[in-house]
């Protein structure tokens, strides 16, 4: 039996006399060095605009009363096209020259969730995570099967050249020769060399490009959603904490708590960051507050990177120990603001 699937029947919000929002949206773009310095203005306008749009895609799904769930799914669907973000087209490259794609989403009032890892031919890696969680009695699928079941799911599938870009091309070819490990073939299916000329940070850069998304819809549910290529010359069937709830995704109505974390996936799958910042705010601490002290803690133990954490407020919470992480936010109470650069408001 299926796991109950979210209702997202669209319901035309109540008027609201305060200024708490009726729903809000906050997503990220993957955390790490990210400096002002190291990206030119084209680079730094490209993502800001990039970001919108997926704040768009969302805002648009919560605007006419929809359901977190679907608007996390389109603000991340975007983010996975999108070449300049590390999930769907853009992902990192593993050691043998593949993408592989994981990906995850939890529904906060009745718990329900479904992640994928190791895919390699479905497109938006969030949506069979979707499928996962309502189409079938699991939670995780893995590598062809889950491919697979994203297929007979109706969902689109490609070549996997499609998901293969220069840039990221080029950053698996610089981390072997750095590493001494061999060199795969570039795969017979991508375009030519110089075929792709994309807005790309240098290849210096130590970033997470992971996307996620969450919110809190008009019926006052909350949703997180995340996904991911993983980290650049993986090997072995590496899966980070991206698709493994409780690690890198999770939501909870009861605890008030959706967050997606962005970072070195093996450090906040050690400290179960996204279910501890649940855990905080179900003992009673702000989101600010509660995720603030999770990455304290993951970075005690040398973890890098960030988290988006929505409450049953509508006030997102950030929190980083990376000089940046690509985020923004937009409520029915606030237009869309996107950051960057850790000092960013
Ligand atoms: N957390 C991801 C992973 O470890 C990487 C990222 O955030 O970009 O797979």
């Amino acid at each position: 039996m299926a796991q109950t699937p979210a209702q997202t029947q669209p319901r035309t919000p109540a008027p609201t006399t305060t200024d708490a929002p009726r729903w809000s949206l906050a997503i990220h773009g993957g955390a790490g060095v990210i400096e002002r310095a190291g990206l030119t203005p084209e680079q730094d306008g490209a993502y800001r605009a990039s970001l919108n749009r997926a704040l768009a895609a969302g805002a648009a799904v919560l605007e006419s009363g929809g359901a977190a769930l679907d608007a996390v799914q389109a603000a991340v669907q975007v983010m996975e096209d999108d070449p300049l973000f590390n999930a769907g087209r853009g992902a990192v490259f593993t050691a043998a020259g593949r993408n592989e794609l994981d990906a995850a989403v939890m529904n906060g009032p009745d718990l329900t969730a479904g992640a994928v890892a190791g895919l390699t031919t479905t497109r938006h890696p969030i949506a069979a995570a979707r499928a996962v969680m309502e189409q079938s009695p699991h939670v995780m699928l893995i590598g062809p099967g889950a491919d697979a079941f994203a297929a007979q799911a109706g969902l689109e599938q490609v070549d996997p050249a499609f998901f293969f870009t220069e840039r990221r091309w080029r950053g698996l070819i610089k981390a072997l020769t750095e590493a001494g490990l061999p060199l795969p073939e570039r795969p017979a299916a991508a375009p030519a060399p110089g075929a792709q000329a994309a807005v790309a940070p240098p290849l210096n850069e130590k970033k997470f490009g992971t996307v996620g998304a969450v919110a809190l819809d008009s019926q006052g549910r909350l949703a997180a959603a995340t996904s991911t290529g993983g980290m650049t010359a993986k090997r072995w069937g590496r899966v980070g904490d991206v698709p493994v709830i409780d690690a890198g995704t999770y939501a909870s109505n009861r605890d008030g708590c959706a967050v997606s974390a962005t970072g070195s996936g093996e450090y906040f799958i050690r400290s179960t960051v996204a279910r501890d910042i649940c855990r905080r705010t179900a003992d009673g601490a702000t989101v600010q507050t509660a995720a603030e002290a999770e990455i304290a803690d993951v970075g005690s133990i040398g973890g890098d990177g960030g988290v988006i954490v929505m409450g049953l407020t509508g006030t997102p919470a950030f929190a980083m120990n990376t000089s940046g992480m690509y985020r923004g936010a937009v409520s029915s109470a606030a237009p869309a603001h996107v950051a960057i650069y850790a000092d960013e408001p």
